[in-house]
C-alpha cells in the first residue's frame, strides 16, 4: 500500500490494472479492483497496512474492462460495498447493448466479460457521486468510461497513459471512439488536479 496523497494510496499487488484506495471522509472507495487472481493478495495488503477490506464503502468502477473490473462482484459479495458503473457499461455486461468498438475488442468479449455486482448504481453522464467526489464521463475508451476526480486526486482509468509524464490515450486499436478519446483527454489534461492516478501508467504528479 504505497501512500501518494493524504487521502489516496495504490494498492500495488492488484493484479490487471492498477488499483487505488480512497479515504473520502465517511466513505472508503477502491477504484477497479482489477482481476479476480489478486483479491487475496489485496486483501493481505491491507491487513500488512494495518486497513481491511471491509472499510470499503464503495467500488468505483472506470469501465467494464476485466482487467479493471472483474473483481468488483467478488469483492461486492465479500464487503456489501455499493458499486457504481457507467449505464452504457452495464448494458453491455448484461448484453441489453452489442460490444462496440474495434475487432480486438470484440475479440475480447468473446473471452469473457466480468459479472455485473451487486448493489449496483448507474453513473449518468457527469455527476456527483458523493460529496466531493465528482464522476466524468469520458466515453473514448468504452461508452461508459468515467474518470472519479477527488479533490486534487484525478483517477482516470484508461482514458489516458503517461508519456513522459504527459497524458496519451491508448493506442486505437483499444478505443471505442478514437475523435472522443483525444477530447477526453483534452478535458482531463485541463483539469487542475495534482495528481494523475492512472489504469497501467504508474501514478504520477501533474506536471505544470
Ligand atoms: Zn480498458
Amino acid at each position: 500500500m504505497r501512500q501518494l496523497t493524504r487521502t489516496t494510496h495504490w494498492l500495488t499487488s492488484a493484479i490487471g490494472a492498477h488499483c487505488y484506495w480512497l479515504d473520502a471522509g465517511e466513505r472508503v472507495a477502491i477504484i477497479d479492483p482489477g482481476m479476480t487472481a489478486g483479491l487475496n493478495r489485496v486483501a493481505r495488503e491491507l491487513r500488512a497496512a494495518g486497513r481491511s477490506p471491509y472499510e470499503v464503502t464503495d467500488i468505483l468502477l472506470t469501465h467494464y474492462d476485466p482487467d479493471h473490473a472483474a473483481a468488483a462482484a467478488a469483492w461486492q459479495r465479500r464487503t456489501g460495498a455499493r458499486t457504481w458503473l457507467g449505464s452504457e457499461d452495464a448494458a453491455i455486461l448484461t448484453g441489453a447493448a452489442p460490444v462496440p468498438g474495434t475487432p480486438f475488442r470484440q475479440g475480447m468479449a468473446v473471452l469473457g466479460r466480468p459479472e455485473l455486482p451487486g448493489r449496483l448504481h448507474l453513473i449518468e453522464g457527469d455527476v456527483e457521486l458523493w460529496p466531493g467526489l465528482v464522476g466524468l464521463h469520458t466515453p473514448g475508451h468504452t461508452p461508459g468510461h468515467h474518470s472519479f476526480r477527488a479533490g486534487d486526486v484525478l483517477f482516470v482509468g484508461d482514458s489516458f497513459q503517461l508519456r513522459d509524464g504527459r497524458p496519451v490515450p491508448p493506442p486505437a486499436f483499444l478505443q471505442t471512439s478514437v475523435r472522443q478519446g483525444r477530447s477526453d483527454v483534452a478535458r482531463l489534461a485541463a483539469l487542475d488536479v495534482d495528481w494523475y492516478c492512472c489504469g497501467h501508467s504508474d501514478p504520477s504528479r501533474r506536471r505544470r
